[in-house]
């Protein structure tokens, strides 16, 4: 689903590059965790998948990024909307709208779909992330895990095959962190969404992934395995 050819990216005036040689591919429908310390080169990898690198960072990529045989490079984020949906750290940072329901229905509206269609994809998410008691609650009502929840709502109606979260629970407490983890989790698994999810706290996550990759601040993901694997080490 995600592959990555020879993948560099060096940010002006870095002494080293952010990412170095970097090959990798990442199979559909698995969650696929980014861990490593502040610094290693976590956002600056989620950026190469969403194309925010290089079209808004100012770092230059050589190599490749392909999602769904699609070379980000090739295309601004925008154009690829429809296949990748990313997710920062504040998810109010991203709401444009008032209310739950309003959030969710954005970002399908450049699309051109059917109103009945949106009205659809609207349900469905609000059900699929438990959302449906808080479809008229204003955003600025709610908890930190709601709106975590919102947000990943609001890129999922556009149904896109990849979803970047980029350290989607560390503003949020144990409780919280939970409630959002177990929702992309139940994405995996239901709709075989892909996901890549970047955390430094290995701890909370590593549950909840298929796969692991470490990146241990040299530029160069030191691992590809299995939870199981990388904890025996
Ligand atoms: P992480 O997400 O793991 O904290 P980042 O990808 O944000 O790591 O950063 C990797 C390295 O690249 C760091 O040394 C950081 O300072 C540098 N960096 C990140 N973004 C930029 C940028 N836009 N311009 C210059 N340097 C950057
Ligand atoms: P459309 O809205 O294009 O008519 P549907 O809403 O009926 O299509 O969904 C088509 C398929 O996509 C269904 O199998 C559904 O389970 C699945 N699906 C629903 N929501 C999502 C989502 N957020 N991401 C990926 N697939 C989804």
């Amino acid at each position: 689903m995600i592959t990555f050819e020879q993948v560099s990216v060096q940010y002006p005036d870095a002494a080293a590059p952010a990412l170095a040689g970097v090959d990798l591919t990442i199979p559909e429908g698995e969650l696929c965790l980014l861990v490593g310390p502040s610094g290693a080169g976590k956002s600056t990898l989620l950026g190469t998948v969403s194309g925010l690198v290089p079209h808004f960072t100012g770092g230059t990529l050589h190599g490749r990024v392909t999602v769904a045989g699609r070379d980000t490079r090739r295309h601004r984020p925008r154009d690829l909307a429809d296949l990748v949906g990313t997710v920062g750290q504040d998810p109010g940072a991203q709401f444009v709208t008032d209310t739950v329901e309003e959030e969710l229905a954005y970002g399908m509206e450049s699309l051109g779909l059917a109103p009945a269609v949106m009205r659809r994809r609207v349900e469905e998410t609000l059900d699929l992330l438990g959302l449906a008691e808080l479809r008229n609650r204003p955003l600025a009502a709610l908890s930190g895990g709601q709106r975590q929840r919102v947000a990943i709502g609001s890129v999922l109606t556009v149904h896109p095959r990849v979803l970047v979260l980029d350290e989607p629970t560390s503003a949020l407490d144990p409780g919280a962190a939970e409630e959002v983890l177990a929702v992309v989790q139940r994405l995996v698994h239901d709709l075989g969404t892909t996901v890549l999810l970047a955390e430094h706290r290995l701890e909370r996550v590593v549950q909840y992934a298929d796969r692991i990759l470490l990146l241990p601040g040299d530029g160069r993901p030191a691992q590809l395995g299995d939870p199981a694997e990388v904890l025996a080490q």
